[in-house]
């Protein structure tokens, strides 16, 4: 029995009339930039999330831009961020001509380890960027206090973990900012590209909303040089209809991820995830990490199940890092012994348990 790694057609088919009644409603309007649907959004993720503001934007990698530009991050500045995460959290902080200075990570739960970051601050750092990898938050107590003694930023790069909870509070409102993907696989997805910023500062989140919009406080005046990173209408009418089932579809994700936990805990071969006891994860992957990696994602190809190394490279070892000035690759071995040996497998919303029980007999069939 072939299994995706992840089926989006499920969560279209179970609202299929709502959705396409949002999506005919918009082409009725035949509004498709800006208007109440992006601002309910806003109004929406904001609630949700518990900050003041929302600014949405074209895409997470934008929304991590935004807040770098926002709150002033530039050249000869040092961002301290975690090599396990996709590019865009380290574009983010080159885009702004700063410089990303990486710390290992925790081997379990693969985020940074917040234990190590006081050693890596210089009198050139201004902002500590971490990442909540696979729907975990970092240990963002312990992060912000350190950022505190030093007059530090802390920004979440929380695309991987709408939804997922630190100490009763929910991922992006656990610092000065945090930035959002609505990539389609992402835990709260739309139908193309999406993204926002949410925030209690004002300022930021007004200068965040000023680049995106060219720079134009008012149409056709503008008082910065600025970009356009827009949330299509939309896309803001469907993430809106979306958002009251992401709780669902995230406790979905965790029940699918506590079965293979069951079902591999006593297998030697897989290290399962690690779930801290300071929040919930909203498994954005399910990731297993063996040293027999290779094998097992051939017996997983053979049987038709769907599956990916998150990550193959840890990015102080990515070829871009060579093109920084004075770049000197830090030897971080939790991060580059987790390299190939860390496969995402299926654990979706909805996925079966006799799909579940398919990957189990074909990963434990091969070890
Ligand atoms: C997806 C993702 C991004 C980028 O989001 P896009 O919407 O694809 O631009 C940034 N950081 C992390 C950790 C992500 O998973």
């Amino acid at each position: 029995m072939a299994v995706p790694l992840l089926d989006l057609t499920l969560q279209y088919h179970a609202h299929k009339d709502e959705f396409d009644g949002v999506i005919s409603g918009i082409f009725e309007r035949s509004s498709f930039i800006g208007g109440a649907p992006v601002k309910q959004l806003e109004a929406d993720i904001a609630a949700f999330c518990g900050t003041e503001y929302c600014v949405a934007c074209g895409n997470g990698t934008d929304a991590l831009f935004l807040i770098m530009f926002a709150a002033g991050i530039g050249k000869g500045d040092e961002v301290i961020t975690t090599p396990w995460t996709f590019f865009a959290t380290v574009e983010a902080i080159q885009h702004v001509g700063a410089t990303p200075v990486f710390v290992d990570i925790e081997p379990g739960t693969f985020n940074i380890d917040a234990s190590k970051i006081e050693a890596a601050i210089t009198p050139k750092t201004k902002a500590i960027l971490p990442v909540h990898i696979f729907g975990q938050c970092a240990d963002m107590d312990v992060i912000n206090a350190i950022a505190k003694a030093h007059g530090l930023l802390v920004f979440e790069d929380a695309c991987q973990a709408i939804g997922a909870t630190y100490k009763g509070k929910r991922a992006g409102s656990l610092a000065h900012a945090a930035a959002f993907s609505f990539f389609p696989s992402k835990n709260l997805g739309c139908a193309g590209d999406g993204g926002c910023v949410t925030t209690d500062d004002k300022e930021l989140a007004d200068k965040a909303r000023l680049f995106a919009a060219h720079g134009a406080s008012s149409k056709y005046h503008h008082s910065i040089f600025g970009g356009n990173s827009r949330l299509d209408t939309l896309q803001a009418a469907l993430l809106s209809a979306k958002l009251p089932y992401l709780d669902e579809n995230n406790s979905q994700r965790h029940d699918a991820a506590k079965y293979y936990d069951a079902a591999f805990a006593d297998v030697d071969e897989i290290e399962t995830p690690v779930e801290r006891d300071y929040g919930t994860m909203v498994y954005h992957l399910y990731i297993i990490k063996s040293q027999k990696c290779a094998e097992v994602q051939a017996a997983l190809k053979d049987a038709g199940i769907g599956n990916a190394i998150y990550y193959p490279l840890s990015l102080h070892l990515q070829e871009a890092m060579k093109l920084l000035p004075d770049w000197k690759t830090p030897s971080l071995p939790i991060s580059e012994s987790c390299d190939n040996r860390c496969l995402g497998i299926p654990c979706f919303p909805g996925i079966t348990q006799e799909q579940q029980d398919e990957v189990i007999r074909v990963i434990l069939g091969i070890l």
